[in-house]
Protein backbone atom coordinates (compact mmCIF):
# COMPACT_ATOMS: atom_id res chain seq x y z
CA UNK A 1 0.00 0.00 0.00
CA UNK A 2 1.28 2.90 -1.25
CA UNK A 3 -0.34 6.19 0.84
CA UNK A 4 0.52 9.64 -0.91
CA UNK A 5 -0.58 12.89 0.85
CA UNK A 6 -0.74 16.05 -0.07
CA UNK A 7 -0.08 18.53 2.47
CA UNK A 8 1.55 21.93 3.70
CA UNK A 9 2.29 20.44 6.78
CA UNK A 10 4.68 17.23 5.94
CA UNK A 11 6.61 16.84 8.67
CA UNK A 12 3.23 16.33 11.29
CA UNK A 13 2.00 13.57 8.53
CA UNK A 14 5.80 11.79 8.64
CA UNK A 15 5.99 12.32 12.49
CA UNK A 16 2.89 10.92 13.30
CA UNK A 17 3.22 7.92 10.68
CA UNK A 18 6.34 6.62 11.69
CA UNK A 19 5.44 5.87 14.67
CA UNK A 20 4.37 2.84 16.60
CA UNK A 21 2.87 -0.34 14.27
CA UNK A 22 2.65 2.31 11.05
CA UNK A 23 6.45 3.14 11.37
CA UNK A 24 7.61 -0.51 11.91
CA UNK A 25 5.07 -1.27 8.72
CA UNK A 26 7.04 1.40 6.84
CA UNK A 27 10.34 0.12 8.20
CA UNK A 28 9.57 -3.26 6.73
CA UNK A 29 8.36 -2.28 3.47
CA UNK A 30 4.57 -3.33 3.83
CA UNK A 31 3.61 0.78 3.19
CA UNK A 32 4.94 2.92 1.76
CA UNK A 33 4.66 6.89 3.02
CA UNK A 34 4.97 10.34 0.60
CA UNK A 35 4.14 13.68 2.12
CA UNK A 36 4.43 16.35 -0.34
CA UNK A 37 4.42 19.69 0.51
CA UNK A 38 1.81 21.66 -1.90
CA UNK A 39 3.96 24.57 -1.26
CA UNK A 40 6.67 23.29 -3.29
CA UNK A 41 4.34 23.22 -6.69
CA UNK A 42 3.57 27.36 -6.16
CA UNK A 43 5.79 28.87 -8.35
CA UNK A 44 5.40 32.63 -7.34
CA UNK A 45 7.74 35.07 -5.30
CA UNK A 46 6.48 33.98 -1.76
CA UNK A 47 5.20 30.37 -2.57
CA UNK A 48 1.78 31.89 -1.79
CA UNK A 49 -0.74 29.17 -1.55
CA UNK A 50 -3.92 31.23 -0.66
CA UNK A 51 -5.91 33.81 -1.46
CA UNK A 52 -9.13 36.00 -0.43
CA UNK A 53 -12.49 33.81 -1.47
CA UNK A 54 -14.46 35.59 -4.19
CA UNK A 55 -18.21 36.79 -2.64
CA UNK A 56 -16.18 38.08 0.81
CA UNK A 57 -16.59 36.16 3.51
CA UNK A 58 -13.82 35.48 6.53
CA UNK A 59 -10.60 33.64 6.03
CA UNK A 60 -7.93 32.50 3.16
CA UNK A 61 -8.54 29.50 0.85
CA UNK A 62 -6.24 27.61 -0.51
CA UNK A 63 -5.68 27.40 -4.51
CA UNK A 64 -6.35 25.06 -7.24
CA UNK A 65 -3.04 25.21 -9.10
CA UNK A 66 -0.24 24.18 -6.25
CA UNK A 67 -3.10 21.85 -5.46
CA UNK A 68 -3.43 20.44 -9.37
CA UNK A 69 -0.09 20.24 -9.93
CA UNK A 70 1.43 18.49 -7.04
CA UNK A 71 -1.12 15.82 -7.64
CA UNK A 72 -0.13 15.68 -11.48
CA UNK A 73 3.56 15.14 -10.40
CA UNK A 74 1.76 12.24 -8.26
CA UNK A 75 0.30 10.84 -11.47
CA UNK A 76 3.53 10.89 -13.60
CA UNK A 77 5.73 9.29 -10.79
CA UNK A 78 3.35 6.71 -10.56
CA UNK A 79 2.03 6.36 -13.89
CA UNK A 80 -1.62 6.37 -12.86
CA UNK A 81 -4.01 8.41 -11.49
CA UNK A 82 -4.80 7.12 -8.28
CA UNK A 83 -8.11 7.58 -6.01
CA UNK A 84 -8.36 10.67 -4.29
CA UNK A 85 -9.88 11.15 -0.71
CA UNK A 86 -10.30 15.05 0.07
CA UNK A 87 -10.45 15.09 3.87
CA UNK A 88 -13.81 17.79 4.67
CA UNK A 89 -16.45 17.61 7.09
CA UNK A 90 -18.82 17.62 4.46
CA UNK A 91 -17.62 14.09 3.58
CA UNK A 92 -18.91 10.66 4.19
CA UNK A 93 -18.19 9.63 7.68
CA UNK A 94 -15.41 7.12 7.76
CA UNK A 95 -15.84 3.30 9.26
CA UNK A 96 -14.73 0.58 9.53
CA UNK A 97 -16.22 -0.48 5.94
CA UNK A 98 -14.36 2.20 4.32
CA UNK A 99 -11.22 1.29 5.25
CA UNK A 100 -11.77 -2.31 4.38
CA UNK A 101 -12.40 -1.51 0.73
CA UNK A 102 -9.97 1.61 -0.04
CA UNK A 103 -6.87 -1.59 1.98
CA UNK A 104 -7.61 -2.99 -1.85
CA UNK A 105 -6.16 0.21 -3.26
CA UNK A 106 -2.26 -0.17 -4.52
CA UNK A 107 -2.02 4.20 -4.48
CA UNK A 108 -4.61 5.88 -2.49
CA UNK A 109 -3.68 9.78 -2.26
CA UNK A 110 -5.22 12.51 0.49
CA UNK A 111 -5.37 15.63 0.23
CA UNK A 112 -5.49 18.30 3.50
CA UNK A 113 -7.11 21.27 3.45
CA UNK A 114 -6.63 24.25 5.71
CA UNK A 115 -7.77 27.52 6.28
CA UNK A 116 -11.37 27.96 4.78
CA UNK A 117 -10.31 24.52 2.48
CA UNK A 118 -9.64 24.42 -1.14
CA UNK A 119 -10.95 26.26 -4.41
CA UNK A 120 -14.16 23.75 -5.69
CA UNK A 121 -13.24 23.98 -9.09
CA UNK A 122 -9.56 21.85 -8.21
CA UNK A 123 -11.10 19.23 -6.01
CA UNK A 124 -14.07 18.74 -9.09
CA UNK A 125 -11.21 17.89 -11.10
CA UNK A 126 -9.04 15.68 -9.42
CA UNK A 127 -11.02 14.40 -6.01
CA UNK A 128 -12.40 10.93 -6.30
CA UNK A 129 -14.08 10.72 -2.55
CA UNK A 130 -15.35 13.12 0.08
CA UNK A 131 -14.79 12.07 3.50
CA UNK A 132 -14.94 13.67 7.26
CA UNK A 133 -14.19 11.83 10.30
CA UNK A 134 -16.95 12.75 11.88
CA UNK A 135 -19.34 15.86 12.61
CA UNK A 136 -16.90 18.37 13.76
CA UNK A 137 -14.65 20.80 12.30
CA UNK A 138 -10.93 20.72 12.83
CA UNK A 139 -7.96 23.38 11.65
CA UNK A 140 -6.84 20.80 9.01
CA UNK A 141 -6.80 17.79 7.10
CA UNK A 142 -3.88 16.34 8.77
CA UNK A 143 -5.32 14.36 11.66
CA UNK A 144 -8.14 12.92 9.98
CA UNK A 145 -5.38 11.91 6.81
CA UNK A 146 -3.74 9.95 9.69
CA UNK A 147 -6.46 8.56 11.16
CA UNK A 148 -7.57 7.40 8.14
CA UNK A 149 -4.38 5.65 6.97
CA UNK A 150 -3.59 3.86 10.23
CA UNK A 151 -6.97 2.38 10.39
CA UNK A 152 -6.34 1.43 6.22
CA UNK A 153 -2.98 0.38 7.36
CA UNK A 154 -4.60 -2.79 10.15
CA UNK A 155 -6.00 -4.40 7.04
CA UNK A 156 -3.23 -4.61 5.11
CA UNK A 157 -1.67 -8.27 5.23
CA UNK A 158 1.57 -8.32 7.70
CA UNK A 159 0.81 -5.19 9.12
CA UNK A 160 -0.71 -6.21 12.20
CA UNK A 161 1.31 -9.24 14.12
CA UNK A 162 -0.76 -12.24 15.12
CA UNK A 163 -0.94 -11.04 18.94
CA UNK A 164 -2.48 -7.70 17.47
CA UNK A 165 -4.66 -9.15 14.82
CA UNK A 166 -7.80 -7.16 14.54
CA UNK A 167 -9.96 -9.96 13.09
CA UNK A 168 -12.04 -10.17 16.77
CA UNK A 169 -11.98 -6.11 16.79
CA UNK A 170 -14.74 -3.92 17.29
CA UNK A 171 -16.98 -3.80 14.18
CA UNK A 172 -15.95 -7.13 13.04
CA UNK A 173 -20.01 -8.49 11.77
CA UNK A 174 -20.85 -4.55 13.23
CA UNK A 175 -20.52 -5.54 16.90
CA UNK A 176 -18.30 -4.21 19.54
CA UNK A 177 -15.80 -6.10 21.24
CA UNK A 178 -16.65 -7.94 24.36
CA UNK A 179 -14.67 -6.81 27.76
CA UNK A 180 -10.87 -7.75 28.37
CA UNK A 181 -8.69 -8.54 31.32
CA UNK A 182 -5.22 -9.31 32.30
CA UNK A 183 -2.91 -9.88 35.36
CA UNK A 184 -3.88 -9.83 37.93
CA UNK A 185 -6.84 -11.82 38.82
CA UNK A 186 -8.11 -9.20 41.25
CA UNK A 187 -7.89 -5.57 41.25
CA UNK A 188 -9.48 -2.85 43.51
CA UNK A 189 -11.73 -5.77 44.60
CA UNK A 190 -12.92 -6.41 41.05
CA UNK A 191 -12.22 -10.26 40.16
CA UNK A 192 -11.76 -11.38 36.27
CA UNK A 193 -15.06 -13.30 35.20
CA UNK A 194 -14.45 -17.15 36.09
CA UNK A 195 -15.51 -18.59 32.60
CA UNK A 196 -12.19 -16.54 31.77
CA UNK A 197 -9.88 -18.39 34.00
CA UNK A 198 -11.55 -22.16 33.36
CA UNK A 199 -9.73 -22.97 30.23
CA UNK A 200 -12.95 -24.28 28.23
CA UNK A 201 -12.86 -22.64 24.98
CA UNK A 202 -16.41 -23.01 23.92
CA UNK A 203 -17.73 -21.38 27.15
CA UNK A 204 -15.59 -18.75 26.74
CA UNK A 205 -16.05 -17.79 22.99
CA UNK A 206 -20.27 -17.98 24.11
CA UNK A 207 -19.64 -15.82 27.05
CA UNK A 208 -17.09 -12.84 24.45
CA UNK A 209 -20.63 -13.13 22.73
CA UNK A 210 -22.75 -12.40 24.36
CA UNK A 211 -20.95 -9.62 26.06
CA UNK A 212 -20.13 -8.31 22.47
CA UNK A 213 -24.23 -8.33 21.69
CA UNK A 214 -24.70 -6.83 25.01
CA UNK A 215 -22.20 -4.45 24.87
CA UNK A 216 -23.70 -3.17 21.50
CA UNK A 217 -27.31 -3.16 22.15
CA UNK A 218 -25.61 -0.60 25.10
CA UNK A 219 -23.53 1.89 23.59
CA UNK A 220 -23.96 1.26 19.70
CA UNK A 221 -27.85 -0.15 19.37
CA UNK A 222 -27.49 1.56 15.56
CA UNK A 223 -24.96 -0.88 14.39
CA UNK A 224 -27.27 -4.08 15.64
CA UNK A 225 -29.61 -3.25 12.51
CA UNK A 226 -26.50 -4.56 10.17
CA UNK A 227 -25.23 -7.56 13.19
CA UNK A 228 -25.48 -10.80 12.31
CA UNK A 229 -27.50 -12.21 15.15
CA UNK A 230 -29.33 -15.46 15.40
CA UNK A 231 -32.91 -15.41 16.69
CA UNK A 232 -31.98 -16.26 20.20
CA UNK A 233 -29.45 -13.18 20.03
CA UNK A 234 -31.97 -10.68 18.89
CA UNK A 235 -34.81 -12.18 22.04
CA UNK A 236 -31.98 -11.91 24.16
CA UNK A 237 -31.59 -7.96 23.18
CA UNK A 238 -35.31 -7.93 22.91
CA UNK A 239 -35.20 -8.34 27.03
CA UNK A 240 -32.32 -6.33 27.47
CA UNK A 241 -33.92 -3.48 26.21
CA UNK A 242 -37.01 -4.39 28.24
CA UNK A 243 -35.52 -4.55 31.26
CA UNK A 244 -33.40 -1.59 30.74
CA UNK A 245 -36.90 0.87 29.73
CA UNK A 246 -38.28 -0.39 33.37
CA UNK A 247 -35.30 0.40 34.99
CA UNK A 248 -35.40 3.59 33.70
CA UNK A 249 -39.29 4.10 34.44
CA UNK A 250 -38.05 3.46 38.20
CA UNK A 251 -35.84 6.24 38.10
CA UNK A 252 -37.96 8.60 36.97
N1 LIG B 1 -14.85 25.77 5.57
C1 LIG B 1 -14.86 24.35 5.62
C2 LIG B 1 -16.30 23.86 5.79
O1 LIG B 1 -17.08 24.53 6.45
O2 LIG B 1 -16.63 22.77 5.28
C3 LIG B 1 -14.03 23.82 6.79
C4 LIG B 1 -12.58 24.05 6.59
S1 LIG B 1 -11.60 23.36 7.89
C5 LIG B 1 -11.38 24.74 8.95
C6 LIG B 1 -10.03 23.16 7.15
C7 LIG B 1 -9.73 21.78 6.62
O3 LIG B 1 -9.70 20.87 7.69
C8 LIG B 1 -10.69 21.21 5.62
O4 LIG B 1 -10.43 21.66 4.31
C9 LIG B 1 -10.47 19.72 5.77
O5 LIG B 1 -9.39 19.27 4.96
C10 LIG B 1 -10.09 19.58 7.24
N2 LIG B 1 -11.17 19.10 8.12
C11 LIG B 1 -11.80 19.81 9.08
N3 LIG B 1 -12.71 19.07 9.74
C12 LIG B 1 -12.68 17.84 9.19
C13 LIG B 1 -13.40 16.64 9.43
N4 LIG B 1 -14.34 16.54 10.36
N5 LIG B 1 -13.10 15.56 8.67
C14 LIG B 1 -12.16 15.63 7.71
N6 LIG B 1 -11.44 16.75 7.43
C15 LIG B 1 -11.70 17.85 8.15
Amino acid sequence: MNFHVLTLFPEMIENGMNTSITGRAITKGLLTLEAVNIRDYAFNKHQKVDDYTYGGGAGMLMQAEPVYLAYEAIAKRTAKRPRVVYLTPQGQVFNQAMAREMAQEEDLVFLCGHYEGIDERVLEEIVTDYVSIGDYVLTGGELPAMVMMDSISRMVPGVLNNQESGETESFAGNLLEYPQYSRPEEWHGKKVPEVLMSGHHANIEKWRREQSVYRTAKRRPDLLKKADLTNKEWNYVRQLRKQWKEEEEQTK
